[in-house]
């Protein structure tokens, strides 16, 4: 799937990464757990005043990694209502859902941002994906 995620601190790009479930054999490699494994190796496991960048709206397994890595800020470009429903893996939970029970309050998401650019990358609502392509059946 194409989607991709920076994670940047101190104005550096300290990991990044692409989604690799099928070429890692790995369903828990989505583009923000590999930036965030990467990150973590590079500078450690607190990614406090960083800001993870996805060009999707974090799924729930990701947006708990982010909390878990102390990530401060969660940048999205498309978001979840603009794509097909494969890509998420829970009916209603939201990103926010996540943030908004965390026992962090120093954490931020801002969404949206280049909706042009990013929703391109994705299958619409209602669009006919093949079985195949399809990530949660
Ligand atoms: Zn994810």
């Amino acid at each position: 799937m194409p989607i991709g995620c920076v994670i940047v601190r101190d104005g550096e790009i300290v990991g990044e990464g692409a989604n690799e479930v099928a070429t890692q054999t790995d369903p828990t490699a989505h583009a923000e757990i590999v930036a965030i494994r990467r990150a973590c190796a590079s500078v450690g496991v607190d990614l406090r005043g960083a800001t993870l960048y996805s060009t999707l709206q974090p799924c729930g397994m990701c947006s708990m990694a982010s909390i878990w890595s102390h990530v401060s800020r969660i940048v999205y470009g498309a978001e979840r209502h603009q794509v097909h429903s494969m890509y998420f893996e829970d009916r209603h939970l939201e990103t926010m859902d996540f943030i908004r029970d965390a026992f962090r309050d120093d954490m931020s998401f801002t969404g949206g941002v280049l909706p042009e650019d990013t929703v391109a990358l994705y299958y619409k609502p209602g669009d006919d994906v093949p079985p195949e392509e399809q990530g949660n059946l």
